[in-house]
């Protein structure tokens, strides 16, 4: 026997790396090519730091009612944490809880079995489709909940609103959890369906689409309910979770419509020239609704394409993992970024001839 047996042994989640060298083109973790509203730098510089003496508000109450605002909730109905990451470990402890197998894709976002296997809660993998989409089937059996990614991560894919209601209304007995980190992109949202059923749970970040991945901000829209269980976990957990900073610049983010529809209306038309020059390019890839390409290149493996980039200042996300070894997860930076990418891929390829 040693103290050793008695540690809890987690295998962690591996994050994209964040190179200190500026020079290289970073497209391997989502990232927001544009910077946070103006409005937003506008608080930042005019920030009272003599305010950080103070512990910051328990309940973050102006981002709450921010958000609440801007989705037409109520204000019991938000929950805010430190990044999604956060909301969404907190969600895993507060609702999968009964000792059944919670569900989620074989492929979808690998911090799922991370948070499952830290707390202990059994989980089964559905296979998606041969196209990467999500089969209603496979979730309308017994299970003690439910997370799907909605687009999915890495793929992209996103389905709509309707598969999840009829999963949503298959399951009263189980908590569903929507994760809509890259909703804004393209995806059709499931928070007009809080309302109707209050075991769902909607998952929403600013680190995507925000452009504010480095101050922490994601939150939870629910029945008002399940958002006070949510609550009671965390203020059993640490009371303090939002610096005063990250409240005051979350507010002036929300207040900022105007230049986060013309941001995200940006990377959607980048995003939508970078398909058509990939296809032409020789890549397959499935119809992406995010602000990434999970894109297979028809001849040259992934893991051959993952380093030849890597070796050119070109940093995608790439998986050794069964099904999607060939893909490479490709961030829709700028449009300059973007030429500087595909002119690489293309003079690669020319040369493999
Ligand atoms: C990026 C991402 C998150 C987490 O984002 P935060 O930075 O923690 O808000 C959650 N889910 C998916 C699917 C993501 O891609």
């Amino acid at each position: 026997m040693s103290w050793e047996d008695n540690v809890r042994k987690v295998v962690p989640y591996v994050a994209g790396e964040q190179p200190k060298n500026q020079d290289i083109i970073k497209l391997n973790t989502n990232e927001n090519p544009y910077p946070p509203a103006p409005r937003v730098a506008a608080v930042i510089k005019g920030f009272d730091y003599d305010i950080l003496r103070r512990y910051p508000d328990q309940n973050v109450s102006a981002l709450v009612s921010a958000l609440a605002g801007h989705h037409g909730l109520d204000r019991e109905q938000v929950f805010v944490g430190v990044g999604s990451d956060d909301v969404l470990a907190m969600s895993f402890l507060t609702c999968f809880n009964s000792g059944k197998p919670i569900l989620f894709p074989d492929i979808t976002y690998s911090f799922y079995d991370v948070w499952a296997d830290l707390y202990r809660i059994p989980y089964e993998n559905q296979p998606l489709d041969e196209n990467f989409c999500i089969r209603k089937e496979d979730y309308i059996r017994d299970n003690g909940g439910i997370i799907l990614a909605n687009p999915n991560a890495p793929t992209g894919v996103a389905s709509e609103r309707s598969v999840y209601e009829e999963i949503i209304r298959a399951n009263p007995d189980s908590v569903v959890i929507i994760d809509e980190a890259y909703v804004d992109f393209g995806g059709e949202s499931c928070v007009p369906l809080i309302g109707k059923y209050d075991n769902l749970l909607v998952m929403q970040t600013f680190s995507k689409s925000r452009s504010m991945a480095g101050l922490r901000i994601g939150y939870a829209m629910g029945s008002k309910k399940l958002i006070k269980y949510l609550s009671d976990v965390k203020f059993s957990f640490n009371s303090y979770t939002m610096s005063n900073l990250a409240i005051a610049a979350g507010v002036a983010s929300v207040e900022d419509e105007a230049y986060f529809a013309e941001t995200t209306a940006k990377v959607v038309a980048t995003r939508e020239r970078t398909k058509r020059e990939l296809a032409r390019l020789g890549f397959v890839f499935p119809d992406s609704k995010t602000n990434f390409i999970f894109a297979a290149h028809r001849a040259v493996p992934g893991q051959e394409l993952f380093e030849a980039l890597r070796a050119n200042g070109i940093y995608v996300r790439h998986w050794n993992k069964p099904r999607i070894e060939n893909y490479l997860r490709i961030s829709v930076g700028t449009d300059e970024e973007m030429d500087k990418v595909l002119a690489f891929l293309e003079d690669y390829l020319k040369n493999k001839e």
